[in-house]
């Protein structure tokens, strides 16, 4: 299927949807969104490396920051933090650069890494986007954690590509039926910027946006 850019989900809400699912239907259905310290952290290291710079030749290695992405097929748009272009024979051709370079994308993040997958499927939804459109095949890439200040490697095979495409069209299921899912409290809870907005609608099992007009109204 090729997606309209109109209907284009977040990259970044991959983070959210394996997070909870239900955090994801709530910012990215129902646009219900709430900083926590988490969060807010989370989108100080990432300006920073936006920040830097947009273009950084290093010796055989061009450093790209803050490089907007896209996928028709996957019907996802976002940023890679860094992606490296490694000249190599392998590699494939840059718009006005000499030679042939290698793609690999970097995905910065604050703490370290994660018991669930969500860094590695962003990644890996990074590298379909990139070699839709540089036209290329990626092998791998890296992410790298602020707290513990390393890089791990992610290689993308068959398992990480099959389970990154059906997560994206199960988010696009929910998206179209504009329904944000329903979900058990777990801990996951207490450190969830949306608990305040969730908890009370998941306990009455309305849609967080109405529990929170209907509240207003009383107030009226
Ligand atoms: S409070 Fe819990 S159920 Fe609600 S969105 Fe957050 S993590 Fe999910």
């Amino acid at each position: 299927m090729i997606y309209s850019p109109e209907d284009y989900l977040m990259l970044s809400g991959i983070q959210h949807f394996c997070f909870c699912k239900r955090q994801w239907g709530l910012i990215h259905i129902e646009q219900q969104w709430s900083d926590n310290l988490l969060t807010v952290e989370g989108d100080i290291l990432h300006k920073n490396v936006h920040d830097i710079g947009f273009d950084e030749k290093r010796g055989d290695k061009i450093v790209v920051r803050g490089m907007a992405i896209n996928s028709a097929e996957l019907g996802v748009s976002g940023v890679c933090d860094v992606v490296e272009f490694m000249r190599s024979e392998d590699g494939v051709s840059i718009f006005g650069r000499e030679g042939k370079y290698k793609v690999i994308p970097v995905e910065y993040k604050r703490g370290k890494p994660k018991e669930n997958d969500a860094d590695r499927l962003q990644l890996a939804a990074q590298a379909m986007c990139l070699e839709e459109m540089l036209c290329c095949k990626i092998e791998k890439g890296f992410l790298y954690y602020g707290e513990i200040r390393r890089r791990e490697e992610i290689v993308f095979d068959d398992e990480i590509r099959q389970k990154t495409v059906s997560m994206i069209k199960e988010m696009h299921g929910y998206f179209e039926r504009g329904y944000t899912p329903k979900t058990k409290r777990t801990k996951s809870c207490n450190a969830c910027s949306l608990k305040d907005i969730c908890l009370p609608g998941l306990q009455k099992n309305i849609s967080a946006g109405k529990y929170i007009r209907e509240r207003l109204d009383e107030t009226e």
